[in-house]
């Protein structure tokens, strides 16, 4: 058997890197910049208020008897946002302000409305509380100055990326591509889910279970359809899908049956390498490259056991693909949490992952409770799970230890 990180940097060291493309901003959230971005001008672009209030000169107010409290200025104009006031603020005078507006000429601090009251129906004003020309404006270049790298490349861009990238007056950056990933099932047993079932067989649950999880992973994932155990279907479609995918995914034929045909086919007719992995659920594995139009396209043989196949998918698959598109931490986070109860295993050379639910207790201790359901093909079990405890090798893990566990979600 080989260990889960053997495995893990056998595929790791075959991967390819897709390539970069110009993505509208919206579009390219969830990927990876493939340039650095720097800013052009500041930003803000100009110094403006962060309150609504009345902008003053600071001496006047500070300089007044009681800390400004009681001064009456006179108010000369107002700020609206999106407006130039060309009329300065002169000493004794105010300019009515709004969130946003441009602070005048002449003004350099902002009284908050809350501070204030309108006197003659707002031809004046009155400071009512000491010390009340506050730090509210927001000077020009506060957040980037010219020549700042606003994100640097290899950043995984979130909705706050796009939010930032806009602020400089980008439309679109160049992404290292959204991976295209081709999901194919095998085994004479399995029916459509919709079409009736015949004697002996059952639903192809892992296709829409796998293609699911490509999408939530943000990869666009391509139906392939199920084939029969049959070696040639599954050679035209493992050739058909390298020809329009970056990454493909199968589910079943990779384990010791007479049946499984997939790491004979991937074998025949790419760069294949079939594991035991030393990991509990998920041991069979396959991985191999296929010629594409464009390299060699990565095929992740993913076991037909449902719960394996996912989790299969979580330890390889996401995380292998991920790498293709750029992420510089592919793989789920590992968080610390307390055994809730007993952890029974034996040793057997196996990491055992272990589905779990994890919640956080009064401390914000997070505390990991197995799910019922433990066996490969117990869908109910995985679930209900939010992560996946990480049990090595050895005896029960015992209620109050520690344990690691790869979240879900
Ligand atoms: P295999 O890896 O092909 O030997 O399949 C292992 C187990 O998973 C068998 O019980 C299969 O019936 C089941 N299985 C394989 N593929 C699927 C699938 N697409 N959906 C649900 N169960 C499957
Ligand atoms: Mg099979």
């Amino acid at each position: 058997m080989l260990s889960h990180d053997d495995a893990w940097e056998h595929v790791r060291a075959r991967l390819p890197l897709l390539g970069p493309v110009p993505l509208p901003l919206p579009e390219a959230v969830g990927l990876v910049l493939a340039e650095a971005v720097t800013a052009a001008a500041p930003v803000p672009p100009f110094s403006n208020s962060a309150v609504d209030g009345y902008a003053v000169r600071r001496a006047d107010v500070d300089g007044a008897p009681d800390g400004g409290a009681g001064l009456v200025l006179d108010v000369v104009a107002e700020a609206a946002a999106g407006h130039i006031v060309d009329v300065p603020v002169g000493p004794g005078q105010a300019v009515r302000i709004m969130t946003g507006a441009p602070v005048p000429e002449g003004a350099d601090a902002v009284v908050m409305v809350e501070d204030t009251e309108r006197v003659d129906g707002g031809d004046r004003v009155r400071v009512v509380r000491a010390g009340a020309a506050g730090d509210h404006v927001r000077p020009v270049g506060d957040d980037l100055r010219p020549g700042d790298e606003v994100v640097a490349a290899g950043t995984v861009l979130t909705a706050a990326h796009v939010g930032l990238l806009s602020t400089v007056g980008r439309t679109a950056v160049t992404v290292l591509r959204r991976p295209v990933v081709g999901v194919v099932s095998t085994g004479d047993e399995l029916v459509p889910v919709g079409a009736p079932l015949g004697p002996g067989q059952i639903y192809d649950s892992n296709r829409p279970q796998l293609l699911a999880a490509v999408a939530a992973a943000g990869f666009v994932a391509v139906d392939l359809g199920h084939v029969p155990d049959d070696a040639a279907t599954i050679e035209s479609v493992l050739l058909e899908g390298a020809a329009t995918c970056d990454a493909l995914l199968t589910s079943g034929g990779v384990s010791m049956g007479d049946h499984d045909l997939v790491k004979v086919v991937l074998d025949d007719v790419g760069d294949m390498r079939w594991m035991q992995v030393a990991i509990k659920p998920a041991k069979p594995f396959a991985f191999g490259l296929l010629p594409g139009p464009g390299g060699p396209v990565p095929v992740f043989g993913l076991p037909g056991n449902p719960v394996s196949s996912l989790v299969s998918f979580e330890l390889f698959g996401r995380p292998g693909i991920r790498t293709m598109a750029g992420h510089p931490h592919p793989h789920r986070r590992r968080v610390a949490a307390t055994a809730g109860s007993t952890f029974r295993r034996r040793p057997d050379g196996k990491t055992h992952f272990v589905r779990v639910t994890v919640e956080g207790d009064d401390e914000g201790r997070l505390v990991a409770e197995p799910t019922s359901a433990q066996g490969s093909h117990q869908m109910t079990g995985l679930a209900a799970a939010d992560g996946l405890a990480v049990l090595p090798d050895g005896d029960d893990v015992p209620g109050g230890a520690r344990v690691v566990v790869l979240l879900l979600d």
